[in-house]
């Protein structure tokens, strides 16, 4: 058995903001299920939010509230809000570029339902530049060690409280890993849907853990759609084109190529509208028009997006690309309080996986990097300033045995994560 203060599960921007702010003098171990690069961090492409100033308090918090449909934690956007600029400090002392004018100041996009231009962006890959930046920094430091392909397969208990994880490593070996602390970044559940623009290795391995142990769970069935990814009909992850594009200007079409909603709603609105028209022109997809943004931005501030386009053979200056709505965040998850705190002590939660009720029923844009990266903070630092733990290692006895059936295992982890949405969907009709 391995022993560490801190076990965090997921190298994603929530787990690796967590590891930089806690404690040097913690021995911290981070497991990933795939490459490093496979977390949907890297894929972020609108931005990151931040409050402009007290003057755009009441309008930030309304957008995350009307998007929410009002069902969000006024504490938790709270919480977000007041937090954005110092997260947003500290990750340009990591060394994160956000875009700049010729003068050096900060330059903001917009996208749908917000009222104001207030998203940071590195072209259209701020997820990259950000996670790339924090990723570098842990790498730097010494109390940290990262094990990628290892699988979280089990939580270790003892009288009710988080002591450890059961893992399977690269060489497909059951493994205990203990910890005094263990925080679960462990990112959305876009693998358990066929069309959904997350990895397809994220399957909410850690909701399904949570449920055989009786930790709590909030609003599971709360998951967006967002309106335009790229049609295909090949298998895989769908590729998005970024809300922002529509904030700077994108228009949407039907296949007739006229008009059909207003593309600056909130997603959920837009979503509902595509696939209503969908519907009605027995379509696969509707058409998404990047012309209106204007070459230069195009080029600027969405080259990944456009030379993704021509890849799949469609070239934005030229033409419509289709697009067609598709799975992509989770705002429910494993119930947190302003902490972090799971229902279970030692356990902690933080990112995607979690819910701290900042989304609500409906993410608005660009939230949720900076909700990560807030709450992994707050773990942070309740692990950092909490009770020492108490395990008595030497007492434990661990029945690896029990764990070989790995296949099995995931797979009935997937039915019951499929199953508990459904439950709770019946719950919120
Ligand atoms: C295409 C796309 C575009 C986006 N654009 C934006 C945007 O512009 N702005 C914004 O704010 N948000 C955006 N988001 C959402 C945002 O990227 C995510 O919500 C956020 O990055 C989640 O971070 P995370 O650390 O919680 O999870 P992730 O970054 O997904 O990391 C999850 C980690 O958990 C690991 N893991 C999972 N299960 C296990 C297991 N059983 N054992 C071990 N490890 C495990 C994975 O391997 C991975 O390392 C976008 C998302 C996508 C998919």
């Amino acid at each position: 058995m391995e022993h560490y203060d801190v076990v965090i599960v997921g190298c994603g921007a929530a787990g690796l903001y967590c590891a930089l702010h806690l404690p040097r003098s913690k021995r911290i171990c981070m497991i990933c299920k795939d490459d490093l690069e496979q977390s949907d961090s890297y894929l972020a492409q609108g931005g990151i939010c931040m409050l402009r100033g007290e003057g755009d308090y009441s309008s930030y918090f309304h957008d995350t509230l009307k998007a929410g449909h009002y069902e969000n934690d006024p504490k938790s956007v709270d919480l977000m809000i007041r937090s954005s600029n110092t997260i947003i400090k500290d990750l340009i002392s990591y060394g994160v570029q956000f875009e700049k004018d010729p003068q050096g100041n900060l330059l903001f996009t917009k996208e749908g339902a917000h009222s104001k231009a207030r998203i940071l962006f590195h072209e259209d890959q701020t997820g990259r530049e950000i996670t790339t930046k924090l990723l570098y920094a842990v790498q730097k430091l010494e109390n940290i060690s990262i094990f990628e392909h290892t699988t979280m397969i089990d939580l270790i208990t003892k009288q009710e409280k988080a002591i450890g994880v059961v893992v399977q490593d690269p060489s497909h070996k059951i493994k205990a890993i203990l910890a005094e602390d263990i925080v679960l970044a462990s990112g959305g559940i876009g693998g358990l849907f066929p069309n959904s623009t997350n990895f397809r290795s994220l399957t909410g391995d850690a909701l399904a853990i949570c449920l055989k142990h009786g930790i709590q769970l909030q609003n599971i069935d709360y998951i967006q759609i967002h309106p335009t990814t790229l049609y295909t009909k090949k298998e895989g992850r769908r590729f998005l084109l970024s809300e922002s594009l529509r904030g700077e200007g994108a228009l949407l079409y039907d296949i007739y190529g006229n008009r059909f909603t207003n593309e600056l709603q909130p997603r959920d609105v837009v979503s509902k509208a595509i696939l209503k028209q969908m519907e009605k022109d027995q379509s696969e997809f509707v058409y998404e028009d990047l012309r209106p943004i204007g070459k230069e931005t195009l080029q600027k501030h969405f080259p990944n997006i456009c030379s993704k386009c021509l890849e799949a053979g469609y070239d934005v200056f030229q033409e419509p690309v289709p697009v067609v709505p598709a799975q992509h965040y989770f705002m429910g998850g494993i119930k947190i309080n302003l902490s972090g705190q799971t229902s279970m002590p030692h356990l902690y939660a933080c990112g995607e996986t979690s819910c701290n009720g900042v989304h609500g029923a409906n993410r608005l844009a660009s939230n949720s990097l900076l909700e990560s990266l807030v709450f992994a903070r707050k773990a942070a630092d309740d692990i950092a300033f909490g009770q020492y733990g108490t395990t008595q290692y030497s007492e434990l006895e661990i029945d690896l045995s029990n764990y070989e059936q790995f296949d099995e295992r995931m797979e009935e982890y997937r039915q019951l994560v499929l199953q508990e949405i459904e439950k709770e969907k019946r719950n919120h009709e």
